[in-house]
């Protein structure tokens, strides 16, 4: 066996898999609408390119600490402080190559092989792999209920809790639901991770990707004793339009931050110079272009939903947060097409992409089978010519 049992066993990801295809068709002159990536549309804000300009032509071009530089982890300490009501000196904080990375970083220096991790499904896609390439154990709640916006309830998690429960991974807004957590839902699980011990990562991305004047709340910011067994992770990918520049940062107690650096140290070093000195920029400059971004989504998301909830056998949610789309289609299993029959959320995002030229990324991929993930960060005439698509295809079903 030449690839190792651990590697073996992760699959690719189904969301970067589904981007590509949908690239790689473009690129072949087919004229697909891809519903696929999930990333804002919208270009990085002209003054954070700026920065990283600046920063390559000053020559900021060599390594920083691995960690990250002073300056930037500072102005994350101070975001703490401004928008969460958190408390985290710079010492305390990690930056790393996007959000995904330093979660990576998070489960490795938890976990212990044979440990367990909490993952309420339906979960982002990478969760449950992280947690396998860590030598740790998913432990996947599947029983979550879409009446209750999929959201983790405290009985629940003590049914899964075990002698071998090391973590639970939290997402608040929550890709692909978009369901956020309100406090009291939040105090009583954080209630329960420290009675029995239970860190908490809380992957906060989305944070203000958030509608209907809610507010996102850090799980850290309860209490205390909560704030010490919790790693918030978050990062400028979402929030700045800046997927391709890769900056997510984690912020914990400092002996896991330390542990997480050192594992750091010897995998990638520092996230790109220059990427650190535009994240530098995006956090200390004007704030507007998220207010403006959050604005289109939330136009798109009502009319995407509306939409949806018009299709035969679809029905969706309005999702609070983020900016996904997940409808439940398990009303459309069952019908034909061309003698063949849609059976699943794999066949029937087949089915879309061959006969409506559309991109969808099934439910499977985030653990929930009778659902579609559609990202609406997207043009408005993308989303509107997509749903023609899909709303037509779908009525030819028999
Ligand atoms: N967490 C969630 C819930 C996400 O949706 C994403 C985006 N794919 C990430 C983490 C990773 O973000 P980044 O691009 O900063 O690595
Ligand atoms: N957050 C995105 C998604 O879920 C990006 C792709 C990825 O990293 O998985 O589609």
């Amino acid at each position: 066996m030449i690839i190792s049992k651990r590697a073996s066993s992760i699959s690719p990801s189904m969301t970067l898999a589904i981007s590509a295809k949908e690239k790689q068709m473009k690129a072949a002159g087919i004229d697909v609408i891809g519903f696929g990536a999930g990333e804002p549309d919208f270009d990085t804000p002209q003054p954070i390119k700026e920065a990283g300009i600046a920063a390559i032509n000053s020559g900021f071009t060599k390594y920083t600490a691995s960690s990250g530089i002073p300056e930037l982890k500072k102005a994350v300490s101070e975001k703490f402080k401004r928008d969460n009501k958190l408390d985290y000196a710079p010492s305390q904080i990690l930056i790393s190559c996007g959000a995904k990375h330093s979660l990576f970083n998070a489960l490795f220096v938890l976990c212990d092989e044979g440990e367990e991790v909490i993952i309420p499904s339906p979960y982002w896609v990478s969760y449950e792999e992280q947690v396998k390439m860590a030598g740790a154990a998913p432990v996947i709640i599947n029983e979550t209920r879409e009446e209750n916006d999929f959201k983790l309830t405290g009985e629940l998690f003590r049914q899964a809790i075990t002698n071998k429960t090391k973590a639970l991974l939290l997402n608040s807004p929550c890709n692909p639901t978009g369901s956020v957590y309100e406090r009291e839902e939040l105090e009583e699980l954080a209630g329960i991770a420290v009675e029995k011990g239970i860190y908490i990562i809380s992957d906060e991305v989305y944070e203000y990707i958030i509608y209907d004047g809610k507010r996102h709340l850090s799980l850290a910011s309860l209490n205390p004793q909560i704030k010490d067994l919790t790693i918030t992770i978050n990062a400028v990918s979402k929030a700045y339009s800046m997927t391709g520049w890769r900056i997510g940062y984690a912020a914990g107690p400092k002996e896991i931050i330390d542990a997480m650096d050192n594992v750091q140290s010897h995998s990638t070093s520092n996230p790109a110079s220059m990427a650190q000195k535009a994240a530098l920029a995006a956090l200390t400059g004007p704030q507007e272009c998220i207010g403006f971004m959050v604005a289109a989504f939330d136009k798109r998301r009502r009319y995407i939903v509306e939409r949806l909830n018009k299709i035969k056998g679809f029905s969706c949610r309005t999702p609070a947060g983020a900016f996904y789309a997940f409808p439940n289609v398990s009303g459309a299993f069952g019908l034909r097409f061309n003698g063949k029959t849609i059976e699943d959320s794999f066949s029937l995002t087949e089915f879309l992409l061959d006969q409506a030229r559309v991109a969808v990324v099934p439910g499977d991929a985030f653990g929930a089978p009778g659902y579609l993930r559609l990202s609406y960060a997207t043009s408005d005439e993308n989303i509107e010519k997509g749903l023609d698509r899909i709303e037509e295809a779908v009525a030819g079903l028999e």
